[in-house]
């Protein structure tokens, strides 16, 4: 049987665009569906304009911080209109570059809603494509819990688009979105508490790296509110929000930032003229090829709900690529150690298994810490301090893990996730010379385990 197209994807996010521009790249005819916005979330509503708003936070310690060298000006003022304008301008700069590398890699990109109708059937804009094979990169939406007053509450999709910055916010949730947008509102100047439902955020990071960043917050002036849920949300005669906690509790505030996991996004997808099944979470269940139970169809991303990072999704959209166009260079995608940074302020980066992984995995576990005033703020008022840590495997020397809270930890985690990658051993970290002065020579540098 012939068909219009090698490969239609659905979905023109991290995933989708990666998948879509080495397959054609591969020789494969190929065509890109998006209902939205070219780039997906990372572009438009994740990654990168929260990169923006975490810089745009990051001032407020550089104003205070610049006294310490010497350096006066005026009050500082801030202008949220402006930066969003100024992120909007760079997210649509991004969008027509990635209009640009679909179209010039040979991509066909239809925009408008895709939806299947059977195994190799797509309708999209009342027109019907075949395609030998079909990919579902629809990615994820954010998930509000279902309590009374939740549609006066936001996600992160309307925070990118607020008109004022709020002068009060209670962000709800201990996840990636809830921590940085936490640090975002405070810093940029908002009145910000963090409700989150047990008693530390993060779960899954390293011990200490939570604690740390608790203590740091804190210092700060971020309000953390641990073991406590909203149970409604109400409009008040002035325009402002109440909101009800499960405690009894009342909290008056402008704005309910909820950042509770993202779903799937299957919205009218078509799942039901397919033989595609979810998995027990709802994600698209797919085997390690990508492969879902329908033969003919692929899922890759957030919605198959593995790891939700970008760099994941771009991972594995060149695996369906080379898995369907280019078999001979095809290998199975290894899911260990991959390196993550949370952008809060400030920045936690990660590689590898925390203290509490690694002793559950039976490890002989050596643990290396190290906490420090930062030297650039030693002039300054500023009590911030840096932590960072290796988990080392006793009996064979390797280091499992890789933890650092503290400025510009994800700049640093990358380097080091190389190495964990080559298999380092605690001596090769000692072996190693330090770039001096920086802090990121004391993951060279730490010699006595903790306890020892
Ligand atoms: P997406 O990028 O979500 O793309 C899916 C696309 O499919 C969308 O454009 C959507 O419009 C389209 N679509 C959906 N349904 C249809 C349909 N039926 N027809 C046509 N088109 C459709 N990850 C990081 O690595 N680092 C970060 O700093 C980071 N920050 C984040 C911050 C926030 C606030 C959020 C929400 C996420 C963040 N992420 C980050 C996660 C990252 O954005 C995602 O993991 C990544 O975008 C997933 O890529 P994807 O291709 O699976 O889906
Ligand atoms: P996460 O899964 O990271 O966190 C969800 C948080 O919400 C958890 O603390 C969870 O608590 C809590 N929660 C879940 N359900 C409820 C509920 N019903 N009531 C109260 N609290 C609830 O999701 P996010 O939305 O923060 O982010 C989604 C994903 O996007 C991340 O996991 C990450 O993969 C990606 N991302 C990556 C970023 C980066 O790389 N820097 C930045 C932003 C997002 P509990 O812990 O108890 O389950």
């Amino acid at each position: 049987m012939s068909y219009e197209f090698d490969l239609f994807v659905i979905g023109a996010g991290s995933g989708g665009v990666r998948a879509a521009r080495f397959a054609a790249g591969f020789g494969a005819k190929v065509a890109v569906a998006e209902s939205r916005y070219l780039g997906g979330t990372c572009v438009n509503v994740g990654c990168v304009p929260k990169k923006f708003l975490v810089y745009g936070a990051h001032f407020a310690d550089d104003f205070e911080q610049a006294s310490g060298f010497g350096w006066s000006s005026g009050e500082p003022a801030f202008d949220w209109p402006i930066l969003i304008a100024n992120k909007n301008r760079e997210i649509q700069r991004l969008n027509g570059i990635y209009r640009n590398l679909l179209v010039n890699s040979g991509v066909t990109l239809l925009e408008g809603h895709a939806k299947l109708l059977g195994p190799h059937e797509v309708e999209i804009n009342g027109q019907r494509h075949s395609a030998k094979h079909i990919l579902i990169a629809t990615g994820g939406w954010p998930q509000v819990p279902d309590i009374p007053g939740k549609e006066l509450a936001i996600t992160s999709n309307e925070a990118f688009f607020l008109e004022q910055l709020p002068k009060r916010v209670l962000v709800v949730g201990g996840g990636y979105i809830a921590v940085e947008f936490a640090s975002i509102f405070h810093g940029l100047g908002a009145e910000t508490s963090l409700l989150y439902r047990k008693d530390l955020f993060l779960r899954g990071f390293d011990g200490a790296v939570r604690k740390h960043l608790k203590e740091e917050l804190e210092k700060k002036g971020l309000d953390l509110q641990f073991n406590t849920d909203i149970a409604r949300i109400e409009r008040q005669a002035d325009g402002s929000l109440l909101a009800t906690l499960k405690d009894g509790r009342e909290l008056a505030t402008d704005c309910v930032f909820y950042a509770t996991g993202r779903r799937p996004m299957l919205d009218n997808l078509g799942l039901e003229n397919t033989g595609v099944e979810l998995n027990d979470k709802g994600f698209i269940q797919v085997n390690e090829q990508f492969a879902t139970s329908e033969p003919s169809i692929l899922a890759l991303g957030d919605v198959i709900g593995r790891v939700q990072l970008t760099p994941v999704a771009l991972a594995e959209g060149m695996a369906v690529a080379r898995r369907l166009f280019k078999p001979e260079e095809y290998r199975t995608l290894d899911y260990s150690l991959i390196p993550t940074a949370v952008f809060s302020l400030p920045n936690i980066a990660t590689v590898g298994l925390s203290e509490e992984q690694a002793r559950e995995e039976g490890y002989e576990v050596k643990v290396f810490e190290s906490r420090f005033r930062p030297m650039k703020l030693t002039l300054t008022e500023s009590q911030e301090r840096t932590l960072m840590k290796l988990v080392v495997d006793g009996k064979t020397d390797k280091v499992l893990g890789c933890h650092m809270v503290g400025p510009e930890s994800g700049e640093i985690v990358q380097g080091l996730a190389v190495a964990l990658k080559a298999g380092a051993t605690k001596r090769i970290f000692d072996e190693t010379l330090g770039i001096h002065p920086t802090a990121a020579e004391e993951f060279v540098t730490m010699r006595t385990p903790v306890g020892s």
